[in-house]
């Protein structure tokens, strides 16, 4: 059986677990905590990076930094994680979905202009399968409209858009170090603070709203509550296995890479048959070997493929049921223009298994195993 995934495990998590239980600091904002933090800030070059519980909850911080409520708007592809909307609709937002583009699957930058409307406070792009979206436009439309920018990074880790680190381009980033994302601790995430001016209030929210930090580094002689809050602060425990694979960070990213480009050569000649298409990247992107989706004709054909594969002991899955069609889709957001991509792009694409450590053979299998389903 050839598994989808596989969560990172790089052999040094247990030695840094036990340096983590014997620092007798198993709470947040210990060695492993900083160390991550520290790693983090200086690869990604944001102004400060702090570690959170997940992914979701990093793009909730931005939420309540940017004092999103009940009215607000914010803009977004329907073609992503339901995390992406919640972390907004569970402070009053509500979701604008805009297309995709079918080459990268990512938020159409040319619709977004036209999604605007007085109530939009934000733009969150998505960078799907850790390609970038086309930021210099994002960003240039948020600064003429004056609404921040909040990259969904969570697949991102390690992909760049023009040199520049995804996470650390628009005015906040979040990452995910969930299982099923390059670089795990099992649960948990990142949020990027781009923009000093914003670091104090971000390190009361994720402290229940206490300004802890400021107290612990001596700036203020008591310890209070004094914003909103919640408890986005991981244990030392998870960030301890963190660090073991942003040790490693660019062996799995060549790692990935290797398996990612072997598909794509093995799979190359289906392409040029014209019976499914390969992933693209733009020439100003740099990916991180995140997932390989191929697209298939039509829902037919991936439904009869993942049946084919599964049969096979190949665990190949779809992905995301667009946003705009799901039921709190429907009551918490709306669709601007038209759905010209979303759901029937979405409706071809498959993915194949892809893990750091893939077995070269397991490649081979699966690659033959498509090509068996087009003989
Ligand atoms: C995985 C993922 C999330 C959620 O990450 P968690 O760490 O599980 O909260 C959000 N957005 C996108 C695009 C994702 O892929």
């Amino acid at each position: 059986m050839i598994p989808f995934n596989k969560p990172p495990y790089v052999g040094k998590e247990e030695q840094y677990i036990s340096k983590a239980i014997r620092n007798g600091k198993i709470c947040g904002d210990g060695e492993f905590n900083k160390k991550c933090q520290e790693w983090l800030e200086a690869y990604t070059g944001s102004e400060k990076v702090l570690l959170t519980t997940s992914c979701t909850s990093a793009l909730e911080m931005c939420a309540l930094i940017c004092g999103i409520g009940p009215g607000d708007e914010i803009i977004m592809p329907s073609y992503t994680f339901v995390s992406t909307a919640n972390a907004f609709v569970i402070h009053g937002a509500r979701c604008v979905f805009v297309d995709v583009r079918p080459d990268t699957m990512n938020i159409d930058e040319t619709l977004i202009e036209d999604a605007i409307t007085e109530k939009t406070k934000a733009i969150v792009p998505v960078h799907y399968a850790g390609v970038g979206c086309d930021m210099d436009v994002i960003n240039e439309i948020a600064k003429r409209h004056d609404l921040f920018v909040i990259e969904d990074a969570a697949q991102g880790m390690c992909a760049t858009y023009k040199g520049k680190i995804l996470g650390a381009i628009g005015d906040f980033g979040a990452y995910s170090f969930h299982e099923t994302k390059n670089y795990s601790m099992g649960e948990g995430g990142a949020i990027l603070l781009n923009n000093n001016k914003y670091i104090e209030l971000a390190e009361i929210i994720r402290e229940k709203g206490t300004n802890r930090n400021q107290f612990f580094r001596g700036q203020v002689d008591k310890y209070t509550w004094v914003d909103k809050g919640s408890s986005f602060l991981p244990s030392e425990i998870n960030a301890a296995y963190l660090w073991a694979q942003l040790e490693l960070a660019d062996e799995i990213k060549k790692d990935r890479m290797r398996s990612w480009n072997m598909y794509y050569e093995g799979l190359k000649i289906l392409e040029e048959k014209e019976y499914i298409s390969l992933p693209y990247i733009p020439d100003e992107c740099e990916h991180n070997a995140h997932m390989f989706y191929i697209k298939v004709k039509d829902l037919g054909t991936r439904t009869e493929l993942l049946k084919y594969l599964k049969e096979r002991d190949v665990l190949a899955v779809f992905h995301y049921v667009p946003l705009h069609s799901s039921e709190a889709g429907r009551k918490y957001g709306r669709f601007s223009g038209e759905d010209k991509f979303t759901t029937s792009e979405s409706d071809r694409l498959l993915r194949l298994p892809l893990y750091y450590g893939l077995d070269v053979e397991d490649i081979g299998d699966v690659i033959k195993c498509i090509h068996d389903f087009y003989k």
